[in-house]
């Protein structure tokens, strides 16, 4: 039996894309070869690359300024890419520390240049996002989160900064609509809302590269990702041949906005399980909840056996919390269908 699978990632991604493609492991494009064993420069491949990337700016409907990349080594790897790319010998950065991923993010730009944290959530363990601050021109660069896997929490607006705006939108990139022309770079390690681990989106707009006076690493330089269209070594072909396949979908099933209808519709009905049922409380502040990773507890522990095992017999997967939140998380991607979410609530209402 299929599980119902609320793992927060890698994750859940549409049948529809493991059906095809386990069929392109197998016989990619009826070539009589497998997509594992072709060259990447290969007319076939490069096509996928091509719309892979022409896909991501429709979706996001943003115009020929910005160029898309998919690299490897995930979103950690951007955690440095970022400030050898955008981050001058003299200046400074400003991050918002919002989790753990936030804070892996300060950490490695520490290692580059000057980092100023200007607001942090860290004191009520990441519980909330911070919202007071400014951030001048005297900056490079402005970095955030957009949600926080662990944690559960979720920018429901970007601020208005006078310098750059960066985002790591890992776990929630296209699950709703955004003006993405707001920001200057976006990346996201593919393997929760677009497709599997392996790849690693990034979306940068090409007037701000080249400004920062820093010799960059070849592999580390967007410019030279930028200049060989993606290919400047060997790209993770199924991951990326995947995600295109993922991408693809999300744009023949109505696009970001029926993607976001159906998330809120989800959300709500979790949420709305958790506040109206005394056996759970929520983890995050009410206004900051993310709609992707819905973290909650128990209200009495004595419960908990029942409960696990409860779910488990549902053929629920992937619901526990994160070590460092505890209780549980679930992760509700675009792939997740209500279905799946009413069967946990229907086992929450059971206990
Ligand atoms: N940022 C966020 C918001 C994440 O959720 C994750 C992984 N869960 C990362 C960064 C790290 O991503 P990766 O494992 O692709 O390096």
């Amino acid at each position: 039996m299929k599980k119902h699978n609320f793992s927060a990632g890698p994750s859940i991604l549409p049948q529809e894309v493991f059906q095809k493609a386990s069929e392109a492991i197998l016989n990619f494009n009826d070539s009589g070869l497998s997509l594992l064993e072709i060259s990447h420069r290969s007319k076939d491949f490069v096509a996928v690359m091509d719309e892979a990337r022409a896909i991501v700016k429709r979706l996001m409907n943003l115009g020929d300024d910005y160029e898309v990349l998919y690299l490897q080594g995930g979103a950690s790897l951007q955690f440095l890419m970022v400030p050898f790319n955008l981050l001058s010998v003299d200046g400074k950065a400003a991050y918002t520390n919002t989790g753990t991923w936030a804070a892996g993010a300060i950490k490695e730009a520490k290692m580059i240049g000057n980092v100023d944290v200007v607001a942090t959530s860290k004191e009520a363990n990441y519980s909330y996002i911070p919202k007071e601050f400014k951030v001048g021109s005297e900056y490079d660069y402005f970095h955030c989160t957009s949600n926080n896997t662990i944690f559960g929490t979720q920018m429901k607006e970007f601020p208005k900064v006078d310098t750059l705006l960066v985002c790591d939108m890992s776990s929630d990139i296209f699950s709703r609509e955004l003006d993405f022309s707001q920001f200057d770079l976006i990346y996201a390690g593919a393997q929760k809302n677009m497709g599997p681990a392996g790849a690693t989106l990034v979306v940068v707009k090409k007037s701000i590269l080249g400004k920062t006076g820093r010799m960059i690493p070849t592999y580390l330089d967007y410019s030279v990702h930028i200049d060989k269209e993606s290919m400047s070594n060997t790209p993770p072909v199924f991951a990326v041949y995947a995600s295109y396949l993922t991408l693809k979908h999300l744009e023949e099933n109505g696009g970001i906005a029926a993607a976001e209808a159906r998330n809120n519709a989800k959300a709500k009905l979790l949420y709305d399980e958790i506040d109206n049922n005394p056996n759970f409380q929520g983890v995050a502040a009410i206004e900051d909840r993310s709609f992707m990773n819905v973290t909650f507890t128990l209200t009495d522990e004595s419960k908990q056996e029942a409960f696990d095992a409860a779910w488990k017999a549902a053929g629920i997967s992937g619901l526990n919390g994160h070590r460092s939140v505890g209780g549980y998380r679930a992760s509700i991607y675009n792939a997740m269908p209500i279905e799946s979410v009413q069967v946990l609530v229907d086992v929450m209402k059971s206990i």
